[in-house]
């Protein structure tokens, strides 16, 4: 028997989707950085990207970076949080490029480059999400900087939408990137290699056949890894919505009211529940709870809803009574489930099919 809860990880699936996002954005002139941030650094995820011809791997962690690394002796890596300067150093070793926004680290990175070889800087630019970028005003004399760095190579510019604020991906701020490539190339004479225009949240711009301008890259974790847009979490066509799935098993089974008995006050998180009377249902609970995933990004076989969690357990209301102890439930899960499964140790990942079988 395979343990319980566990993440099942098909890579023929996750191989698919890759494929399918690097041919048919490949048509636009745009190449993709399979981002690996929700794989937690796994060396078979890495490689299947790369076989599916990413052009390169990007992380937000340099401690996957590094255990990607020792399997992946040349593929092109790169960093996608800005850099802590305390980690400078491990930047340079095991990232080819990094995503910067701060002169402060990109000094620090070329000062360390000096040691280990030359480094590759993409700059990102704020186009209204308001996480990280540097002001478009700003970035003309960031880069002047970066140029005249040793040992840092300016690779490009880059933008990040749809993360903090949900602004979405559209003509207008695409056409403002494509605008600030353009203007840097003219008034510095140089080439810009890499313009990359965002996450999974710019699919649906890439794809609607809108002016591509400049951007030639985009950065895809979500998408590759759960085959589906981000800005309104719709499947893409084609792709598979279960190339992972999470597994978790009932421990008590029950028929039981729907509404708690007694006074009701703050629950385990803080929250006063406000229930609705719906008379006696089959409740189930799982043993697995909020630290091993998202009870709110889960989602069962129809008939089966997910109705809360606590730290240890997920509550579970079936339509039929088939959720007798012992009995395994499969979820398919969104990001932020994904993540917290993928990093918690109490979950374990079944990774198939097993490479070199
Ligand atoms: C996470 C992240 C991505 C990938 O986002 P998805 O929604 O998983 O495609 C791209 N760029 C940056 C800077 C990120 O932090």
């Amino acid at each position: 028997m395979m343990p319980a809860p566990r993440l099942e990880i098909d890579l023929d699936k996750i191989g698919h989707n890759a494929r399918s996002l690097v041919a048919q954005l490949g048509q636009r002139g745009i190449s993709v950085t399979g981002v690996t941030k929700a794989s937690l650094g796994y060396a078979a995820i890495a490689e299947t990207l790369i076989g599916a011809g990413v052009k390169r791997l990007g992380d937000s962690r340099i401690e996957n970076i590094e255990s990607m690394r020792i399997g992946q002796q040349s593929a092109a890596m790169t960093l996608i949080r800005s850099p802590m300067l305390s980690q400078a150093q491990r930047v340079v070793r095991s990232a080819d490029i990094s995503c910067n926004t701060e002169i402060e680290v990109i000094k620090k990175l070329s000062l360390e480059a000096r040691k280990a070889s030359r480094h590759g800087v993409i700059l990102m630019v704020e186009l209204g999400d308001l996480r990280e970028g540097i002001m478009p005003d700003d970035l003309l004399a960031c880069v002047r900087e970066t140029i005249s760095l040793p040992n840092i190579d300016f690779k490009g510019i880059g933008t990040n939408l749809a993360c903090r604020s949900g602004v979405a991906p559209d003509a207008r701020n695409m056409a403002m990137l494509s605008e600030l490539a353009e203007l840097i190339e003219t008034t510095l004479g140089l080439k810009i290699e890499i313009v990359s225009g965002g996450n999974s949240a710019n699919l649906q711009w890439a794809l609607s056949g809108a002016k591509i301008g400049r951007i030639n890259d985009l950065r895809l974790g979500e998408a590759i890894l759960l085959g589906c847009e981000t800005l309104h979490r719709q499947p893409l066509d084609g792709l598979h919505t279960d190339a992972i799935t999470l597994t978790a098993e009932v421990i008590e089974s029950k028929i039981k009211p729907t509404l708690p008995t007694g006074q009701i006050a703050q629950n385990a998180f803080g929250e006063t529940p406000v229930v609705a009377d719906r008379g006696q249902v089959t409740q189930a609970i799982l043993a697995i709870g909020r630290q091993d995933t998202d009870p709110d990004s889960l989602q069962a076989v129809v008939g089966i809803d997910v109705m809360g969690g606590s730290s240890d357990h997920l509550i579970l209301e079936s339509a039929s009574d088939d959720l007798s102890v012992g009995t395994e439930v499969t979820f398919q899960l969104n990001y932020s489930a994904l993540v917290r499964s993928m990093t918690s140790p109490y979950v374990t990942k079944v990774v198939k099919p097993v490479l070199g079988h």
